[in-house]
């Protein structure tokens, strides 16, 4: 068994528990998405056997390799962004896609769901900081964005909210950032559209996750913090 990762989990947990504390949340409230992207199979079954059972993947094809080598029960996350080709090789085993981002990609995997038979969980991508090299749909065209998903894609349950923060030196310079995602999902929740619930906020990863969850996180991405640096160099 992997130390590093226990340890690492501990400290995890032991930090989302205290932000919770902070800010008057119940623990139950965040769910903690293990971010296994670049590393092996093996090691998120590491984090599997410590009683992980979310993880979240950016790449198509890594989910593609890590699923069938996985437990059933295990959950998966698209986090990244995703190409239109590619949904059809995750649409039959996708447990939540966080990055959807236009209305063109959102009816693709409509059809791929339909597929399937099933209704894909998913959440609109806001780029709430305006970075230019970021993905996601900017605040203001946002809630048209979600009633056209609505309205067109039966097989899409939109769910909530996500959104990537610039990284910064100092987590609390992102306080603002998740306020303002917090503040379209509670102004979007208020038009009470069909099929749309905003009661997930999918925002924080490693360095700022604690102040996520101070400003209403439900869901938090966590990879350095529980698997290590990534090594992009070895693939
Ligand atoms: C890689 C990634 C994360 C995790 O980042 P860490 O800083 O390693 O915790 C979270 N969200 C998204 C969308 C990512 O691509």
């Amino acid at each position: 068994m992997n130390e590093v990762i226990r340890e690492n989990l501990e400290t995890v947990e032991s930090r989302i528990k205290a932000a919770c504390e902070r800010c008057g949340r119940d623990r139950s409230e965040v769910t903690l998405i293990a971010v296994s992207k670049t590393h092996p199979a093996e090691m998120v079954r590491e984090a599997y056997d410590l009683g992980i059972r979310q993880f979240g993947e950016n790449k198509v094809q890594e989910l593609q390799d890590k699923i069938p080598k996985l437990p059933d029960d295990t959950m998966w996350h698209m986090i990244g962004h995703l190409q239109h080709n590619k949904v059809k090789y995750i649409a039959g085993s996708i447990h939540m896609i966080h990055s959807v981002d236009s209305l063109r990609l959102a009816c693709t995997i409509e059809k791929e769901a339909a597929k399937h038979d099933r209704i894909i969980p998913v959440l609109i991508e806001v780029n709430v900081a305006d970075e230019e090299s970021k993905f996601g749909v900017s605040p203001g065209e946002t809630k048209d964005l979600v009633r056209s998903i609505a309205k067109e894609c039966p097989h899409l349950q939109i769910r909530g909210l996500m959104t990537v923060a610039p990284y910064v030196e100092d987590a609390e310079e992102n306080r603002g950032v998740f306020k303002l995602l917090r503040k379209l999902s509670v102004d979007i929740d208020t038009c009470n559209i069909d099929n749309v619930s905003m009661s997930v906020l999918s925002m924080g990863m490693t360095g700022d996750y604690e102040v996520a969850i101070e400003e209403g996180a439900t869901h938090i991405r966590v990879g350095t913090g529980i698997f290590g640096a990534r090594d992009y160099g070895k693939k």
